[in-house]
């Protein structure tokens, strides 16, 4: 459930009419809703009531400060991939003994930012990364915490660009050598071992893959335990899907999802981390865009939106659905067609939906991309020198700016001309 809704004809978000955030910010713009995060994030922690649970939020779904601020006040730890998202983290105010670190190439530069903060974890994903660890631990004199991402080889039965679990994919390391790498880590004095880490993958929408990954994972803590390790904790990864097309897809519900979880720990005495991005963020923002033209080509309707591939590139790249609907409210028995929304970029990915059935929409309509606050403002690119576009913040009845819209003179000044092609 989420909190944009039509109410008197027009389409808000929460008590905020989208058309006055298009008339004072422009279009296109990401806009996410402050009582959507909270609740998703409620919810979500709600199923592991009882359970000595950590939720960290995947901030590669959407990094905004004042998104990471929200989910911080309302007690949300942070699962980061970069420096520059652990200064996010850090910078929004969620405490660093509730920061994850995850990602293949972790520099010496990253590793010695995040021992210096003091983060609760690492999740180490080769052996080569834990020596240097070792070695970047060693030179500050601290000892890191880390989790070895373990590959249980699961088939997650997703998009295959946002499938982890397999074997052939880059991720972790087989769960056949945990046992090895364990005893490595061992051996190296600037580590200790504190838990066990996987993420199969992302917009899973059955518990099957989680619950074999999960039960592997445990059988694995239990025999590292036997061999004397102290895992005090796993980390269960993010993944859990959403309704982009609720007509489409019923993805569990988290209830479901923490009951299948607290069936498979069993009475492992363990604490877990779980590491949602998509569930929190994905349909408490929606891109804002206005329709350009309507063109007519053969056998097809184009509707050419403002917002482009470079803004949103799900569509593009993952083949994604995402629920298209006009600002103004459709009247009742209002008639339907079929078109294709597309972008001014140009490229024929340039796609948000082909054959769409919607409702007829015209030149300067407003039109909102819905489901687009997880993987939307994060992985934009200024392909076709288009400025990246600003995001809103919403809050029952006020709204912020919490990233203005790049101006063109700021990416113009991004490049700089050598002394051998100046005029001067
Ligand atoms: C991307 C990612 C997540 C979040 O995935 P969602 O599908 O957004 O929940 C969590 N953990 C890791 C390691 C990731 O790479």
């Amino acid at each position: 459930m989420d909190h944009f809704h039509y109410r008197n004809g027009q389409l808000m978000a929460e008590n905020v009419p989208l058309s006055q955030i298009a008339a004072k910010v422009g279009t296109p713009v990401y806009i996410y809703s402050t009582a959507t995060l909270k609740r998703h994030l409620r919810i979500f922690s709600e199923a592991f009531e009882g359970l000595d649970a950590l939720v960290c939020f995947a901030v590669k779904a959407n990094s905004n400060q004042a998104v990471l601020r929200t989910l911080a006040r309302e007690g949300a730890g942070a699962d980061v991939v970069s420096l520059g998202e652990l200064k996010r983290a850090l910078q929004a105010g969620i405490p660093a003994d509730k920061i994850v670190f995850a990602g293949v190439g972790k520099t010496r530069d990253e590793m010695a930012a995040a021992l210096t903060a003091g983060i609760k974890q690492f999740n180490a994903e080769s052996e080569a990364e834990l020596e240097t660890l070792n070695e970047v631990a060693g030179k500050l004199g601290k000892i890191a915490p880390v989790s070895v991402r373990v590959n249980p080889d699961v088939d997650a039965k997703t998009h295959a660009k946002i499938s982890t679990g397999k074997s052939e994919n880059k991720f972790g390391i087989a769960w056949q050598k945990a046992e090895a790498v364990y005893h490595r880590i061992g051996e190296l004095a600037n580590l200790r071992a504190v838990g066990v880490d996987l993420h199969i993958g992302s917009q899973l929408t059955d518990l099957t893959p989680f619950k074999e990954a999960f039960e592997r994972v445990v059988g694995l803590v239990r025999e590292l335990r036997e061999k004397g390790h102290n895992i005090q904790h796993i980390d269960l990864g993010g993944g859990l899907g959403i309704p982009y097309d609720p007509t489409a897809e019923t993805p569990p519900p988290p209830t479901a999802y923490g009951a299948m979880i607290r069936e498979v720990m069993g009475d492992m005495d363990c604490s877990i981390i779980l590491e949602p991005g998509r569930l929190i963020a994905g349909n408490a923002g929606l891109l804002l865009t206005e329709m350009l033209y309507e063109k007519q080509g053969e056998n097809r309707t184009f509707y050419i939106l403002d917002a482009a591939m470079n803004d949103l590139s799900r569509p593009a790249m993952y083949d994604a659905f995402h629920a298209i609907v006009p600002v103004a409210e459709p009247v009742e028995n209002a008639s339907t067609l079929k078109a294709d929304f597309v972008g001014p970029v140009c490229e024929s990915s340039d796609v948000f939906a082909k054959e769409r059935p919607t409702t007829p929409m015209k030149a300067g309509d407003l039109v909102a991309i819905k489901s687009a606050g997880a993987y939307g403002a994060v992985m934009a690119s200024t392909y076709n020198s288009r400025p990246l576009v600003p995001e809103v913040l919403v809050d029952g009845d006020r709204f912020a700016v919490i990233r203005k819209r790049q101006s063109l003179e700021e990416l113009l000044a991004l490049d700089t001309i050598p002394s051998w092609l100046s005029d001067d």
